[in-house]
């Protein structure tokens, strides 16, 4: 039994998880409520080391939104305006084949692209601005929409789900994100998102996605209204799904942001209940090769200590967050390069640049070679 976990109360669990046995929904909750931060995050960090050795990634991307209006009104999200507000807005294909020539100079791998469920924007505007920001570069990957993006482009574009991603793949789409799927619990989700697709049909999206051969990320919205057994049943769906498709290539945990919005929510989750969350989702996800650790949500400092609490990727430079500074994030809008390889390095990790389906970027110069410290 290793020495620091011999007086914990729940070191049964731990060691049953770094045994490689799965833990059960029950036995992950009681491990979140039993076993001290420490003691989770020895163990995750072991089981992260494990999978992907002393490895930290990240991406070196941006982020466009195409638009914040949005025909829903979660009451979590403070990022989507109607077409009354003044803080609207909406980009032409030629603003962001702009904003992707000019990331494209310092380098980026990947633009993430999400957006509200526009009023009235044709369908022909997403395909065009797929074969438009394709066109610029064939090696620039683009990973975009979330799976009620996918709802509501099926309805504009009366099709299939899968006759949709299908399309969208044709025309340039090469990974789904992972966002929209907030909190999987009906009751919960029906006091933070109501009207939005259920679980069932963020899920379905995602499946019929990776049975066409494609990948996507995963999310966890935590830290308003749910409680830990809620958290717990979110990993464990998302943890079915992998079982069946083993299509996800990273979990990817959103502290909530309490800001404008309508969740009576005062404060964002706490540095060790994160922590804590981002622990357990890595012993608890057994069938995942990587956690992230989301520094625009957590805050740079959170996010590089939960580097050995079980995560081993730190996201992206992203260049232009909204929609958690919308909500109040205190974090920048974006990460350099070297900031993000300090991050991870003064961790005690070997940074490494990865691309959309977190394999590692090999390029000339310094900067990029890998494995490296920095
Ligand atoms: S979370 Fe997404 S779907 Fe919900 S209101 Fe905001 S932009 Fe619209």
């Amino acid at each position: 039994m290793n020495f620091f976990l011999e007086k914990s109360p729940a070191s049964g669990l731990l060691d049953k998880a770094l045994d490689g046995q799965r833990l059960s929904a029950a036995e992950a909750a009681e491990l979140y409520h039993t076993a001290s931060l420490n003691d989770l995050g020895i163990t995750a960090n072991t089981l992260c080391e494990r999978r992907n050795g002393k490895k930290a990634t990240y991406i070196v991307n941006r982020y466009i939104n195409y638009s914040n209006y949005c025909i829903l009104s979660c009451q979590f999200c403070a990022f989507s305006k109607k077409k009354r507000d003044r803080d609207g807005f909406q980009l032409s294909i030629d603003d962001m084949v702009r904003k992707a020539t000019e990331a494209l100079e310092i380098g980026i791998t990947e633009l993430h692209i999400v957006g509200g469920l526009h009023p009235s924007l044709p369908f022909s505007y997403y395909l065009d601005m797929l074969k438009a920001l394709k066109s610029l570069n064939p090696d620039l990957r683009l990973k975009c929409f979330t799976a009620i993006e996918i709802h509501h482009l099926a309805w504009l574009a009366k099709k299939t789900i899968p006759q949709l991603l299908a399309e969208l793949q044709e025309a340039g789409l090469d990974s789904l994100t992972g966002g929209g799927a907030e909190i999987f619990n009906p009751e919960v989700r029906k006091k933070i998102a109501i009207g939005k697709e259920s679980a069932e049909e963020y899920l379905d999206v995602h499946r019929t996605w990776h049975e066409m051969g494609g990948r996507s990320t995963c999310t966890m919205l935590f830290g308003h209204l749910e409680t830990v057994g809620h958290r717990i049943e979110h990993l464990e769906m998302l943890r079915q799904l992998q079982d069946e498709t083993g299509g996800f290539t990273g979990f990817i945990p959103l502290a909530y942001q309490p800001d404008n919005n309508l969740i009576p929510v005062k404060y964002p989750p706490t540095g060790s209940e994160s922590l804590k969350t981002i622990a357990i989702s890595r012993i608890m996800l057994d069938n995942f090769d990587h956690i992230t650790a989301y520094w625009v949500g957590l805050g740079t400092s959170l996010a590089q200590v939960a580097l050995n609490y079980g995560a081993d990727d730190l996201h992206g430079t992203i260049l232009e967050e909204k929609i958690f500074h919308m909500a109040g994030a205190s974090s920048p809008q974006q990460q350099t390069e070297a900031s993000m390889r300090k991050a991870i390095a003064e961790a005690g990790k070997i940074p490494v640049q990865r691309d959309t389906f977190y394999d590692p970027v090999r390029k000339k110069g310094a900067l990029h070679a890998e494995p490296q410290m920095a």
